[in-house]
């Protein structure tokens, strides 16, 4: 089957100036991209007339934790340190059902602003299950893992699994998941973080990540007290004790990356790993000023997630960007620093090379994942397309998209969710919430 979205127009890569476009999909798959029609050319297909709006690949939010919808406002004023005691307890006690839910309205949010790929994390306790199927059911491509640890962190409940019934979980997930709903949901391996993992469990999920030829996903150096539990646990920074127990690689994501050391820093570039940063939880949570601007000069891979809900606020990618870019300028006090052609790449292509797809996304391009979000244009605050894309970065947010591709298919049209009914499950999740008082532990 055929699909061309006609009529568009889009950043030309590496100039970024703005030119028409017109994008031919065959099945999930970009076939040609031209300045030109091609209608004329072709008989037998579906049109999606994109009538002047902005067309760009659809953003890569590189960590989520997409469950936690219930715990948006719950915790807005506590330090990381208690808010992650806060937090295990909430998941402790969500219901499958609530699981379900919660994930599901994560996933309307993020598809409704622009994001067509997440790596998520996902932490419902033992209904993970519930977790991935809200998310394949969504229609978002997923590269999904689940936080595993053995060693009790703080004073966050202790684990009940053993090491290797931990790993047991991933490998079970790798085999129920991997490579279905037509390899739009994939698994990695995800120790959540060194301070609640041990050296076992570590070197474990390398083995593991090894064996099923899949990435890893962690946390690293969030929070400046876990980091210095994790300094008197084992004698050396987080990232050195990572590469000491076959962690860190190219084929690693590290979350968060904030309390590093200039050593760690190089050889975070040196193993050639990607960083994930996700600014709105690094501020609003207090973990701390995140050194990207170092990273990016050593010349490392930086992916953008939105994190969790409950530390963040919000599944919106471009909120995450602008937020990326004004960091960076005020921790350097360079104003050129993470210009917005640079967050742009942060959004798409850089998020793929993080999550390490074989999937070809992050770009409009023959051979390319259709997986497309457009936003409209022109509006008051975009308005000059010679300005275009810094106006995305630093003016739009997500309530400016319109529509989203994923696989060539329609997800969202004119805001509208074409195979979700979001009228029903907002209504039944807000009943599922208004039942849920037990969640609402102060
Ligand atoms: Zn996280």
């Amino acid at each position: 089957m055929k699909t061309l979205l006609k009529n568009g127009i889009s950043f030309y890569p590496p100039t970024y100036e703005v030119k028409p476009i017109h994008i031919l999909i065959e099945d999930d798959e970009i076939i040609n991209v031209s300045e030109h029609p091609m209608e004329e050319l072709l008989t037998d297909m579906i049109v999606y007339d994109l009538k002047g709006n902005l067309i760009v690949p659809g953003f890569l939010d590189c960590h989520t934790h997409l469950a936690q919808s219930f715990g948006r406002g719950i915790y807005d004023n506590l330090h990381l340190t208690q808010w992650l005691v806060a937090m295990s307890m909430h998941f402790d006690q969500l219901t499958e059902e609530e699981a379900y839910k919660a994930t599901y309205l994560g996933c309307i949010e993020a598809l409704k602003s622009g994001t067509t790929t997440v790596a998520e994390m996902a932490t419902a306790g033992p209904h993970l299950d519930a977790c991935i199927q809200a998310i394949a059911d969504s229609g978002l491509r997923a590269d999904v893992c689940t936080a595993i640890g053995d060693f009790q962190e703080g004073e966050n409940p202790a684990p009940e699994l053993s090491t290797s019934q931990t790993l047991d979980v991933m490998r079970n997930l790798y085999k129920k998941w991997h490579g279905t709903y037509g390899g739009r949901i994939t698994v990695r391996v995800s120790p959540v973080g060194l301070p609640a993992c041990t050296e076992e469990l570590m070197r474990g999920s390398r083995d593991l990540a090894n064996e099923l030829g899949v990435g890893i996903h962690t946390h690293c150096s969030e929070g400046e007290t876990e980091t210095q539990n994790a300094y008197e646990r084992f004698n050396c920074s987080e990232v050195e004790a990572l590469e000491r127990f076959g962690i860190l690689g190219p084929d690693c994501q590290l979350v968060h990356d904030i309390w590093l050391t200039e050593h760690d820093k190089q050889l975070i570039a040196e193993y050639d790993c990607s960083v994930v940063t996700c600014p709105s939880t690094n501020t609003k949570i207090t973990d701390g000023m995140p050194p990207m601007p170092d990273l990016y000069k050593l010349g490392v891979n930086i992916a953008i997630g939105c994190d969790g809900e409950a530390s963040s606020g919000s599944y919106d990618m471009l909120q995450e960007a602008r937020l990326v870019s004004l960091l960076g300028k005020v921790r350097t006090m360079e104003a050129d620093m993470f210009p917005a052609e640079k967050v742009f790449e942060m959004l798409t292509v850089n998020g793929r090379k993080s999550i390490g797809f074989n999937t070809k996304v992050g770009e409009i391009k023959a051979g390319f994942k259709a997986d497309l979000t457009v936003i409209e244009y022109p509006t008051p605050h975009m308005i000059d397309e010679r300005r275009l894309l810094s106006n995305l970065i630093f003016s739009a947010t997500g309530t400016d998209v319109l529509s989203v591709f994923v696989d060539g298919k329609p997800v969202l049209w004119q805001r509208e969710l074409l195979h979700i009914d979001e009228e029903k499950i907002v209504a039944d999740i807000l009943a599922v919430m208004r039942k849920a008082d037990h969640l609402l532990i102060k």
